[in-house]
């Protein structure tokens, strides 16, 4: 358990994100963490670069409702003081905070605190040894980060602690599907996955999806962020998109709106971005389609809870199956935004009932 979300086994599997703002600024950082649990961020990991930040993280968790985990390098103390000031979590790289006395601290820390201990290793802070005895990790040979990671955690596992979640994190995709593969074969820890350092929002898209689109797919990850280059709600979006493509999680609606081609007669692009912007906003999980013509739009749009189909200067809306009503250009976005949100109020009120 990560505070109250549980993690590993059969639960879920939890999207997750990290602040970029200053943790030591707690008004900024509660304000980001409000905005990525509106988008349905499920853990959020913070930055414990000095005890400023530390201090901090007491102010934070009382005002925010999703568990905070406490990510800290090399200061043993830092990470005591993120478990005495409220973390639910912390990600530490055992090999990094200078000894075995200094794990042995955060250990004792952990356990007062009941806090479990996220072993986080990255390809590029493997200890020298390691580098030496297996070379840089490559697809063909994770052998480096693998061994980094089960060091750590027999190292927890000596001083008497086993909650634990386990990361071995690489830019490249390849080394991440196989790194994971086999470290899911030895070790039964819940796995944190991700793509680290993946590039911006088309770079780190496809290759978060790639690497972790396959490992779900083999029911390899317990949780996980997609790291990009953007705002961290971008993260959170991609991360539910990827689990909905997977059918192992729904959250909101889903939009289907094609590529447009040489039939579109209406300003498709804008209509399409409008109706995904609304949508972000709704927790129903609708089929939405914004189609560009009459070709394959009202067979898409009919196959969708609502759905557009373009015309020529007019836009013909279908509901559950039914032509709903035709309407004027101008006037189609408020119609089928009206019709979105009843829709929306409909569900609640079900929900309700229940
Ligand atoms: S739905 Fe119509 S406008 Fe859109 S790509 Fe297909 S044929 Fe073209």
């Amino acid at each position: 358990m990560v505070g109250s979300v549980p993690v590993g086994g059969d639960a879920p599997i939890s999207v997750q994100s990290m602040t970029n703002t200053s943790t030591a600024d707690v008004s900024k950082t509660v304000s980001q963490i409000k905005q990525l649990e509106s988008a349905g961020c499920e853990l959020i990991r913070l930055a414990v670069p000095d005890m400023d930040a530390a201090k901090a993280l007491r102010e934070i968790r009382e005002s925010i409702s999703i568990p905070l985990v406490g990510d800290i390098h090399f200061d043993w103390r830092l990470a005591v003081s993120a478990m005495e000031h409220g973390a639910q979590a912390v990600r530490i790289n055992p090999g990094n905070l200078g000894g075995q006395k200094n794990l042995s601290r955060v250990v004792a820390a952990a356990k007062q605190h009941h806090v479990p201990i996220r072993v986080g290793v990255n390809s590029g802070s493997i200890e020298k040894k390691l580098l030496h005895d297996y070379g840089y990790p490559t697809p063909e040979n994770p052998k480096a980060l693998i061994e980094s990671a089960l060091n750590n955690v027999r190292a927890l596992e000596k001083l008497g602690f086993y909650e634990l979640k386990v990361s071995i994190k690489s830019a490249d995709v390849l080394t991440t599907i196989n790194g994971y593969r086999n470290l899911s074969a030895l070790i039964d820890y819940p796995l944190h996955i991700g793509v680290t350092e993946a590039g911006g929002l088309i770079a780190g898209t496809v290759k978060s999806s790639v690497a972790l689109g396959i490992l779900l797919h083999e029911g390899i990850g317990d949780t996980f962020r997609i790291s990009l280059t953007r705002d961290p709600v971008e993260e959170i979006r991609v991360g539910y998109e990827l689990l909905r493509s997977l059918k192992i999680r729904e959250r909101g609606p889903e939009l289907i709106s094609c590529p447009t081609c040489g039939r579109t007669k209406i300003d498709l692009f804008s209509l399409a971005e409008e109706v995904e912007r609304f949508i972000q906003t709704m927790d129903s999980p609708l089929k939405v389609a914004v189609m560009g013509c009459v070709v394959n739009g009202p067979g898409e749009a009919r196959e969708a809870d609502i759905g557009i189909a373009g015309g020529h200067g007019v836009g013909i809306i279908f509901k559950k199956g039914a032509l709903f009503k035709k309407v004027a250009e101008a006037e189609l976005l408020p119609v089928f935004m009206e019709e979105l949100k009843k829709m929306e109020a409909e569900r609640r009120q079900s929900l309700d009932h229940c």
